[in-house]
């Protein structure tokens, strides 16, 4: 039988709607969410410009702040304060990667831990790790979204998670292993120096592909059944598209959909659940549902 498709278009589609029936129900309430993006990075003004239209559509409050490559480090956490600072700023969004000069911890760390929309900063790390309340990061947090709508069966099953980073692989991991709907897995993490990941992957009943490396995981690889979400975002050539690149996953799609029982296809899976959780995150933040 082919495997379902888990849609996350459709999914952050139904969770904007939510948004907007909220914002309905709190009509004084306008959140606020200031993106600083250093630098001129390609794929990050087009991630920013992405956000910024997603808060248009919703009548949020953006503030695009473009800073310079050569900006120090002073003066970039003398932007973050302004915006800790003001009343009418609910999320703050530092795009990475940030120019190597700047420390990322000291940045991430001088976001306040409450308008923490994009769950980096070490408080709601910490908070995440041991099951409390917190901003979760966007992208573990959409595919967690993901298994609870799907309602993929995770209590007490085998979760494989390929990558380490502190931005999806950590996180989804301790996600996956709270005591909670869509988690109590048995999780094994993997990463470049594991010896032999199809040894853990084969009793994967879910895997969650977040490497960076285009169709790393192959069928063979893979049991029958397992649920597949790919996280993976990588350009490859290909001559015969206009533009001469196509995006692929993580995955081998074609042969792990052969197998699997549902997966996420890219594009359309995980990565527009990014942006609905950092949209969702922010008006938890102007609603103060996560802290007061
Ligand atoms: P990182 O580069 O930060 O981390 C990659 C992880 O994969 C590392 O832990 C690394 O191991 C591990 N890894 C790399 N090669 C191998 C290998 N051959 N075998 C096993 N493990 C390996 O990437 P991110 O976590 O930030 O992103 C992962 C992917 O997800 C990327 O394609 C990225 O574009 C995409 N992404 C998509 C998002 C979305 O919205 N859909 C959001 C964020 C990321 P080690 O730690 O040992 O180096």
């Amino acid at each position: 039988m082919a495997a379902k498709i888990i849609d996350g278009k459709l999914i952050a589609s139904q969770i904007t709607e939510e948004i907007k029936k909220e914002l309905k129900l709190h009509n004084n309430v306008k959140p606020g969410l200031a993106l600083i993006l250093v630098g001129n990075n390609p794929a990050s003004e087009i991630y920013v410009k992405m956000k910024e239209k997603k808060c248009a559509e919703l009548g949020y409050q953006s503030i695009v702040n473009r800073l310079s490559e050569k900006i120090t480090e002073a003066e970039l956490l003398a932007h973050i304060r302004t915006y800790n600072n003001n009343s009418k700023i609910h999320g703050i969004l530092i795009q990475l990667p940030l120019p190597k000069h700047i420390n990322e911890m000291n940045v991430l760390e001088a976001v306040d831990y409450k308008k923490d929309v994009d769950g980096f900063h070490p408080v709601n790390a910490g908070r995440l790790m041991i099951g409390e309340q917190c901003f979760t990061p966007c992208t573990p947090a959409g595919i967690h979204e993901l298994l609870k709508r799907y309602r993929v069966d995770t209590s007490g099953k085998n979760a494989v998670v390929i990558g380490r980073s502190n931005i999806v692989g950590k996180p989804i991991a301790n996600i996956l292993l709270q005591k909670s709907k869509g988690a109590n897995c048995t999780v094994t993490v993997t990463h470049s120096a594991t010896e032999n990941i199809t040894e853990f992957t084969k009793k994967a009943d879910i895997i969650i592909a977040a490497i960076g490396q285009p169709e790393f995981l192959k069928g063979t690889m893979v049991k029958k059944g397992v649920v597949i979400i790919d996280v993976g975002i990588n350009r490859v050539d290909d001559p015969d598209t206009p533009k001469g690149y196509k995006v692929v996953g993580d995955v081998d799609y074609i042969n792990c959909a052969k197998k699997a029982s549902m997966i996420t296809p890219v594009p359309g899976g995980v990565g527009p659940m990014t942006i609905a959780m950092l949209m969702k995150n922010t008006l938890d933040s102007a609603l103060k549902k996560i802290y007061n």
